[in-house]
């Protein structure tokens, strides 16, 4: 039979990021089982890869201030591309409240030690974008080290690094059943066959909920689906401009290659796998684009280019990292609520952490995102989700 002294269930940015985090400290027998025949076929792939630190809450600030950093150092720390380009964040805020709401958030995230954030003007809005329409607007916020990274190629690079550390992958070999006795985790069965082993750690995004039943584990992580829209080439607009939020509905935009890539998060969207890209969503987005940003009604799109991926919510919003109480042995990486790719570098080195020394300093207080607080009432409260 195989041994693994850790199995990573899910391959995607989170799973090889834990893993590269896993061999970095020394621990060589991780074995990452990822059930597609390539990586990133999940959310990994579908992400708009949007990385920010202008969050409400101390723990999502925290581990974007362990996360941005490292992107910025992930290509000469790897030796591989990252992609993240330092094109900042812009809230763009239209009632007093926003603006209340961002000066209140850029408060704990000074706190925090986050620096470079700061609350701008309308004046400097539209020196940033100019084709902005600006009339209604007040203000805003902007974070410089805010930006954009590829996901896939963080992905590939986490992987390509703990392999080379020693852990190994699996493709096209799925978890089906994972195996426990009275003092915890004792080993999975796979699709290749039997892994003895004495720590599991969930990373299997979407599908945690299905895969912390298999080890009789009630998870509440649940799949919505998120619908993205690249247009075609289009210079009408700088394509050195941040990712813009319009405070008023939630429509954002940011730069993607020759064109933008548009997003708005349909509050009529319910839960379930469904991955099917709704072409009447493209009138709902360019309605709300060319609002915004009049010269977008020249925009094209082509329908067969756009695509739907699944973010994996958790009932507050948040992150549900560390070891179950219940089953020793089993470590949660879920539920970060679409905020996973930018909150990958801090969870591989959270969930490393707690594995190998039973407690982490990224977070002042780690237990604040354990699995068990959802049967303790404790839920955290994150506003600032898009
Ligand atoms: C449209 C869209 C836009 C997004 N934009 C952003 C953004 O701007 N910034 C950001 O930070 N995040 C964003 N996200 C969210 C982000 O993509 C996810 O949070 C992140 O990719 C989660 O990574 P993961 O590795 O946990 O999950 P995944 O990438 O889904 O990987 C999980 C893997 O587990 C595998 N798996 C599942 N069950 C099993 C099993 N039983 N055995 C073996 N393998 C299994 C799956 O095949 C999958 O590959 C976006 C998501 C979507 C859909």
């Amino acid at each position: 039979m195989q041994t693994a002294d850790v199995v990573i269930v899910g391959g995607g940015i989170v799973g090889a990021s834990v893993a590269w985090h896993l061999t970095e400290a020394g621990c060589r027998g991780v074995l990452i089982v990822e059930r597609e025949s390539h990586q990133g076929k999940g959310s990994t792939g579908k992400s708009m890869g949007g990385v920010r630190a202008q969050f409400a809450t101390k723990p999502n600030i925290q581990m974007s201030l362990y996360s941005i950093p490292f992107y910025a150092s992930f290509d000469e720390r790897l030796g591989q591309p990252a992609g993240y380009r330092s094109q900042g964040y812009m809230f763009v805020a239209t009632k007093p409240s926003h603006l209340d709401y961002l000066q209140t958030n850029q408060a704990l995230q000074k706190s925090l030690g986050l620096t470079q954030a700061r609350m701008v003007t309308r004046d400097e809005i539209v020196a940033t974008v100019p084709q902005l329409r600006a009339d209604d607007v007040l203000g805003g916020s902007f974070c410089p080290t805010d930006g954009f990274v590829d996901p896939y190629s963080v992905m590939v690079g986490f992987t390509t690094c703990a392999c080379a550390n020693g852990a190994t992958l699996w493709r096209s070999t799925e978890v089906i059943a994972i195996n426990r006795d009275g003092s915890g985790i004792t080993g999975v069965e796979t699709t290749r066959g039997p892994v003895s082993t004495p720590v599991v750690v969930n990373a299997a995004g979407a599908w945690a909920a299905q895969v912390a039943a298999l080890a009789g584990i009630e998870l509440p992580v649940e799949p919505m689906r998120r619908m993205l829209i690249p247009t075609e080439p289009f210079d009408g607009v700088s394509h050195e401009i941040p990712m813009v939020i319009d405070m008023s509905n939630g429509f954002h935009f940011r730069p993607e290659s020759l064109g933008f890539l548009l997003a708005w998060n349909d509050p009529e969207e319910t839960i379930g796998f469904n991955t099917n890209f709704e072409p009447s969503f493209i009138e709902k987005v360019l309605t709300r684009a060319a609002d915004r940003v009049p010269c977008f009604e020249n925009l094209a799109v082509n329908p067969k280019r756009a695509w739907a991926g699944l973010y994996e919510m958790s009932p507050d919003h948040h992150c549900i990292i560390g070891p179950l109480d219940e089953v020793n042995g089993f470590y949660c990486a879920n539920g970060f609520s679409g905020h996973g790719v930018m909150h990958s570098p801090a969870t591989g080195k959270m969930v490393a952490d707690l594995i190998l020394h039973g407690s982490t300093d990224v977070v002042d207080n780690v237990e604040v995102l354990s699995p068990a607080r959802f049967a303790k009432g404790e839920l955290l409260h994150e506003t600032a989700v898009l």
